[in-house]
């Protein structure tokens, strides 16, 4: 099962959870057993981040992968 990120918004604690999808909605803070929490997608926004893009295009597209406008 994968493992999914969330922020607490009572107690503002992070916290991961594995569980199918289907269960996001009834996921709990471990911390305060709050139900008001939300999705982290802090490692999506990082992996979307390419090193090789320093030219200042900004947003990671094929072409600035490795080799791909070679
Ligand atoms: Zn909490």
């Amino acid at each position: 099962m994968p493992y999914y990120d969330f922020q607490c918004n009572v107690c503002d604690r992070a916290f991961e959870v594995k569980c199918s999808w289907k269960d996001l909605e009834k996921v709990t803070c471990p911390h305060c057993e709050s139900t008001s929490v939300k999705r982290r997608y802090t490692n999506i926004s990082v992996l979307r981040q390419s090193p090789d893009c320093a030219d200042g295009c900004g947003t990671y597209t094929p072409s600035c992968a490795p080799g791909g406008s070679t």
